[in-house]
């Protein structure tokens, strides 16, 4: 082998002998180990490739319902005749329910376990959850603490009877409940049992839950009135499940609901003056509705736009009257995994058909139903974006499965049920009585009228279990949500970009994404923005678009109506992909690493040629490029001579010539050189020296931890510029420090790293080579003003004359909300 290829190895097998020592002890990390030890053994119900198995067997449990809402006792009273169907190859002696309104018991397991400014409390800053701010309580807080102690919540639960009349004994445990059955549920036998239940609905702007009412003191109506939103509202079977058996964690507020598909039918009574949304179809509208608005529906259906079912003057006039009696709405809803419903008089109700075609449901009706206090906002924008939110998610899914998908607005920011969801945004009244909204109200209604309406395909029909990975629905729809928001408007920045993560990635507040709900330290980055930007990136820069979304259709193809689990996502990405991306789990959903890749050196590699006649002329020119000795340097600047300059005869042979001079002899054994090459080396070095092509190798550090891609910009000396991307797996032996090498036609003037900011790098700075200089901003700030008691000028303070405030109307007496309501009146 000739000398300079071996020059070239040297220098790139050197760093990976040494990168194999370093990661046999110590810090050693395999970033690229197979994630298949770690995930759940295939089964029959499971296969390896992430599909439902050849066994696969989910419960049915189908309930019909009857409820009454008492509206000023803020009550729910009914009765639920379920029947539980067991398709697991299990005998079940006993039955758990979820009985999720006990959480607001004082004596609950979530109550009794609040740790003091737990960071899952909304709105506890960074700093708190570091300990170091000094413990304070909010209004909030104390209002919340106050409802709890005056309202008695939880469940009343009634005698539990089977089909039969006979009483089944039953034990609540916290927010569950086991019934124990008179004979064992063997494979394919069904029971059915009824019981009744009632309790007292929260109010949901005191204790902040998924569900409960809210009062208008202020309507024109005596008492006001209330939005009602109902849901976690009635005994509901908790998952038996062939990874877990019974799924039974505690209800703690924070994890959501792992549910089994049925169908139901509910009565809803409710005053008479009421308008209900609620999941499922409506099935008695001559009983409840007017002549006008059920021809006012049937010509929604067809409609180009919305059309008011309930226009804003008759909802205006609903509020301020008021009527005597009930009226019972009936729904059913076929293979679903809960039911939720709203009631108010104060709604405007607003429907439009979407045809999307298709067998499975052909038309589906987009409805929204909201006060005047949603007003302009909601009418223009709640149903078109309902309809927007079909159109882009059964693109990478499914068609919408259900046929009606709402919208409705009260005092739960945003949830999602099958059909129906709760969505939070207000307006705000001007003087003159008109109603204004911002523009972050705007983004917030139809970025969450997106994100719920999304919950309906991502869990409500992919049925993950949202109490332990909140991920698989938040994440995986938070991604949704934003494809689908940047297709609504692009120019409006309200969606999840790869660097609005790189903060959050860095901090030590972070657990990984793959922890079980409950735990999690700050959910919002956690299960919504980390996993959205893993996706993105994996579907824009890894994989590709065609890939990620034949694959990314397939996992919701395969899980729709059925059970899946984060091993059967990760098995089915890689599956249909062909791709292995356990290294990418690994890093995004395993680990608490961040992206931080850093571009350290470039080296330009120059062949020897070997002639002497022209390497000893270059290493002559490197030579004198070099700073000389800086005394000479200082001697030559004032002018010294040296000695050899001042007496010239003493010059020789060696003054005219130097360590470079080529010999006869140099010529004679570089000709013997090539005559001792193999024919092939010659040709290689012939080549090679008539290309005389650019060497970089180029040297990488990965100080966050994090695996990716190296997406290059190249830019050239000639002003010319190219990408050039290294896939993850050059990581593979050493996830700390690489090299490459890059054989180029031109010569390189610089290089960045992922210079579009893909891949949520950190420290964008260490990605340009050579650096930059960093632009940054001079603030201007003035010292702040001294505080503290003793800088009050108390001797003039002490004649301040007391202001006397009146309470604001709140138009039931009590005290106003917030200080802005009290008129405070100045002595004269
Ligand atoms: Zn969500």
């Amino acid at each position: 082998m000739s000398k300079l290829i071996l020059c070239l190895l040297v220098l790139l097998s050197g760093s990976a002998a040494s990168a194999a020592t370093e990661q046999t002890k110590g810090s050693f990390k395999d970033t690229f180990r197979q994630l298949d030890e770690d995930l759940p053994s295939a089964n029959a119900y499971r296969t390896a490739g992430g599909e439902p198995g050849h066994a696969y067997w989910q419960q049915k449990v189908d309930y019909d319902i009857d409820v009454t809402l008492d509206e000023d006792t803020r009550r729910l009273t009914g009765s639920v005749a379920i029947d539980y169907t067991n398709n697991s190859p299990d005998t079940l002696r006993f039955l758990w329910l979820q009985l999720d309104q006990n959480r607001f018991r004082s004596d609950s397991l979530a109550e009794r376990s609040a740790a003091f400014a737990d960071p899952s409390v909304r709105g506890v800053p960074a700093k708190d959850m570091e300990g170091n701010a000094p413990p304070a309580i909010s209004l909030a807080e104390l209002r919340r603490r106050q409802f709890m102690d005056d309202n008695e919540l939880g469940y009343e639960i009634g005698t539990v009877t089977d089909s039969r009349g006979r009483t089944l004994r039953h034990k609540i445990v916290g927010t569950l409940m086991r019934i124990d059955l008179a004979e064992p549920l063997r494979q394919g036998r069904s029971i059915g049992f009824n019981l009744d239940f009632a309790f007292n609905i929260v109010e949901e702007d005191a204790v902040s839950a998924r569900s409960g009412y809210e009062h208008f003191p202020e309507d024109a109506r005596d008492g006001g009135n209330v939005i009602f939103l109902i849901a976690q509202w009635f005994p509901r079977l908790a998952a038996y499940t062939d990874y877990e058996g019974w799924t039974n964690k505690e209800f703690l507020g924070r994890g959501e609901f792992t549910l089994e598909f049925g169908d139901y039918t509910v009565d809803i009574t409710v005053p008479a003056d009421h308008i209900v949304s609620s999941t499922g179809v409506l099935k008695n509208p001559e009983a409840v509705l007017t002549r006008e608005q059920r021809s006012r529906l049937e010509q929604a259906k067809n409609a180009e736009q919305p059309v008011f079912i309930v226009t804003a003057e008759e909802a205006l006039a609903n509020e301020a009257e008021g009527a005597s009696g009930t009226k019972t709405w009936r729904f059913e809803a076929t293979n679903v995994r809960d039911f939720a419903w709203a009631s108010s008089r104060k709604f405007i109700w607003d429907a439009q058909g979407y045809r999307q075609g298709g067998d499975v449901q052909p038309l589906v009706m987009a409805m929204s139903f909201y006060p005047k206090e949603g007003e302009p906002l909601w009418s223009k924008y709640s149903t078109a974006a309902v309809i927007h939110t079909m159109r882009v998610y059964s693109r990478f899914s499914f068609d919408y499965p259900y046929p009606t998908a709402q919208s409705v607005n009260g005092p739960v920011g945003g949830m999602e049920y099958p059909m129906i969801t709760f969505n939070g945004p207000r307006t705000d009244e001007q003087d003159d009585g008109t109603r204004t909204y911002s523009l972050a109200e705007k983004r917030f209604l139809v970025g969450v009228v997106i994100h719920e309406i999304g919950h309906i395909y991502f869990p409500m029909t992919v049925n993950s279990d949202e109490r332990q990975w909140t991920w698989m629905d938040e994440g995986l729809n938070s991604f949704l949500d934003s494809m689908a928001g940047l297709e609504w408007d692009p120019d409006i920045p309200w969606k999840v970009r790869p660097a609005d993560v790189v903060q959050y990635m860095k901090s030590e507040h972070q657990v990984p994404i793959m922890t079980q709900s409950d735990s999690v330290l700050q959910l919002g980055p956690n299960a919504y923005a980390k996993p959205t930007v893993a996706l993105t990136i994996l579907r824009e820069t890894i994989l590709g678009r065609e890939l990620f979304d034949f694959a990314f259709k397939e996992y919701a193809r395969r899980w729709r109506f059925k059970r899946p689990t984060p091993a059967d996502f990760f098995r089915t990405m890689e599956e249909a992909t062909g791709v292995d991306l356990d290294w990418f789990w690994r890093g995004w959903f395993y680990t608490t690493d961040h992206v931080d890749l850093s571009l350290d050196r470039i080296w330009k590699l120059r062949l020897d040629t070997e002639d002497p006649d022209i390497d000893f002329d270059r290493r002559r020119q490197e030579e004198a490029a070099k700073p000389i000795h800086p005394s000479a340097r200082a001697n030559s600047a004032e002018g010294r001579r040296t000695w050899v300059e001042l007496k010239p005869g003493i010059r020789d042979f060696y003054d005219e010539n130097d360590e470079y001079t080529v010999t006869n002899k140099e010529r004679n054994e570089y000709k013997q050189f090539l005559a001792d090459l193999e024919d092939w080396e010659r040709v290689a070095l012939e080549r090679a020296v008539q290309e005389d092509s650019h060497y970089y190798v180029l040297e990488f550090s990965n100080l966050g931890g994090l695996v990716m891609p190296i997406l290059l910009e190249l830019e050239f000396a000639d002003g010319s510029s190219e990408r050039y991307d290294i896939p993850a797996e050059i990581w593979r032996r050493n996830h700390r420090q690489v090299k490459k090498l890059l054989v180029l036609d031109r010569e390189l003037g610089s290089v960045i790293i992922d210079p579009h900011w893909e891949t949520a790098d950190a420290d964008v700075e260490n990605n340009h080579y050579p650096r930059r200089i960093v632009p940054s901003r001079i603030e201007v700030y003035k010292r702040a003003e001294r505080e503290g008691p003793e800088f009050r000028d108390i001797m003039q303070d002490i004649k301040t004359e007391l202001e006397e405030c009146e309470p604001g109307d709140t138009g039931d007496g009590s005290t106003p909300a917030s200080a802005t309501e009290a008129e405070c009146v100045r002595p004269q």
